[in-house]
């Protein structure tokens, strides 16, 4: 069939953790018309490190737009058609790089790396009371390992090029939305070097309700600011493609990851929550307009603001450092599984932990407890526990930490989630949704178009002031649900493991200091 009168189509780079992928999207109907994945390879030099080559990151997002190009030609598609591209990435994840050479200046420091457990005891004390929430109210976030600036600071510590770059003048900084549009619009030859709200808000170095790099937190940081990317909206022309197939086409739509599931999922009223099940997990919930401070271990994040003259909008946040990648950890480092899915096999031939409790504080423990110190415990073990057992402890871990935030989320915004919307990677896995509803005594729910992700930077993309061929008016669209699972188990049940899972938890703090 002849499907060049398709109408105006719009692409998404999706950069993530455990992999890049460019996605086109029909604009009119949402239609996902071809994609194409390639997996990033982490590296871990040392215990608690975790960094990835910003080339490699570059490299994967150009030969996925290329070989979807390809692939849109075969099924006799325009790639003329695409009139926009959204950028949406992992977030908080650092890179610095010479703007004259366009070269990385260092790997990039992954989100969840540990390596700033000493950086932010030693910020820690030039704080009064070692107060870790010193800036919440105007970065939304606590002093942890986990937010950028940390990272830029190590990175200015302890790498005498980036020194000496900064020194010269040559040296910027960038989450990977920065990298890849700067990249991508032309690098060392005239490439746009900004970020957008969401992204930003994920620095410490922000403050959330100016929307501008905040001064003072340069100088506790001691973070030059000339390095910082100029800050736009999440929906509007940054800058054109400046190389292969989609030469000429506009970026025009940035979002960090979980913001843009919250758009692609059509979150857009207050009181409207999502989780996205990838490596980490993370509910956010849309608090519209008004930026709500949590009291129960929550953070504050900017939700998205769909273009210049805009609102901004906020969600409370809760993030799990560690959930797909604790399957990845069951493969790769324990060999128990080859794939992923066969991890979800495992767990269903036995159907129950037996008793045991895995709490992967790999990282150590994001929200509610902001805790460097914790680290992996596996606890309730006897001679009868196989690996089976130890597979489904390690999904029921995801569902006790997803419970932990919902019951944050509840507490801090009064009226209880009475459904949880669900997407991401993980949410292949059948057994894990299941679990979930059980946990949480309420319904799941899952999209039938899974890669809300993406399909939130096209819609901001696509609806960007100078593109305009997508409609963000939720009344022109007709959510669609493939799957809901109910709650099975018995209440009393399901509270009896949640019980034991916060005793577990209490045992994994405290471990490790730095
Ligand atoms: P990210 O956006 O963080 O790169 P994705 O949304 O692509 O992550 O999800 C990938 C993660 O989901 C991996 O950590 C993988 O182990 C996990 N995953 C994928 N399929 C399954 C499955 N069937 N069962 C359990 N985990 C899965």
């Amino acid at each position: 069939t002849d499907r060049t009168a398709l109408g105006p189509l719009v692409g998404a780079i999706d950069q993530g953790t455990s992999s890049s992928r460019f996605l086109v999207f029909n604009a009119k109907t949402a239609e996902l018309l071809s994609h194409h994945q390639v997996e990033i390879s982490q590296k871990f030099p040392k215990e608690g490190w975790v960094e990835q080559d910003p080339k490699e990151i570059l490299n994967s997002v150009f030969e996925c737009v290329e070989k979807t190009c390809e692939k849109l030609k075969q099924l006799n598609i325009n790639i003329s058609n695409i009139k926009a591209i959204g950028v949406t990435n992992q977030r908080e994840t650092t890179v610095v790089w010479d703007k004259t050479t366009g070269e990385p200046l260092y790997n990039a420091i992954v989100w969840l790396d540990l390596r700033t457990q000493s950086t932010v005891e030693r910020l820690l004390n030039r704080i009064p009371g070692k107060n870790k929430a010193f800036s919440k109210f105007k970065t939304g976030l606590p002093l942890s390992t986990y937010f950028s600036a940390v990272k830029l600071r190590w990175l200015l510590d302890n790498v005498e090029e980036i020194k000496k770059a900064v020194d010269d003048g040559r040296a910027m900084f960038g989450t990977i939305d920065s990298w890849l549009i700067w990249s991508l619009t032309g690098g060392k030859n005239g490439g746009i070097h900004c970020t957008d709200v969401t992204n930003a808000s994920r620095t410490m170095l922000f403050n959330i309700h100016s929307l501008e790099w905040d001064p003072e937190l340069c100088q506790f940081f001691e973070i030059p600011m000339e390095i910082l990317p100029k800050v736009r909206s999440s929906s509007e022309i940054y800058g054109l493609m400046k190389s292969g197939a989609l030469t000429g086409v506009p970026i025009s739509g940035c979002l960090g990851d979980q913001s843009a599931a919250l758009v692609g999922q059509m979150c857009f009223q207050d009181g409207q929550a999502k989780n996205t099940y990838g490596t980490g997990c993370f509910l956010l919930c849309n608090t519209g307009q008004k930026s709500v401070f949590s009291e129960h271990g929550l953070i504050t994040t900017i939700a998205y603001k769909l273009g210049r003259d805009k609102p901004v909008c906020y969600a409370l946040e809760g993030s799990v450092a560690i959930a797909g990648a604790v399957v990845r950890w069951l493969r790769d480092n324990l060999g128990i599984a080859k794939s992923s899915q066969e991890v979800e096999k495992l767990a269903a031939e036995v159907g129950t932990s037996y008793g045991v409790y895995f709490v992967p504080a790999f990282s150590g423990l994001y929200a509610p407890y902001w805790e460097p110190s914790a680290r992996g415990i596996i606890c309730g073990l006897t001679q009868f526990t196989n690996k089976k057992h130890i597979a489904f402890a390690a999904l029921e871990a995801v569902c006790f930490q997803t419970r932990e935030i919902l019951d944050a989320m509840n507490k801090d915004c009064g009226i209880p989630l009475s459904q949880l919307q669900v997407d991401g990677g993980m949410t292949n896995n059948k057994i894990l949704m299941q679990l979930q509803a059980d946990i949480l005594c309420i319904p799941v729910v899952k999209p039938s178009m899974p890669e809300t992700t993406a399909l939130g930077a096209a819609m901001a993309a696509g609806a960007a002031e100078g593109v305009g061929v997508w409609s963000l008016n939720p009344g022109d669209w007709t959510a669609v649900t493939s799957e809901r699972f109910e709650p099975q188990l018995n209440p009393e049940e399901s509270e009896f493991r949640y019980a034991r899972w916060k005793k577990a938890v209490l045992k994994s703090m405290g471990w490790e200091t730095a």
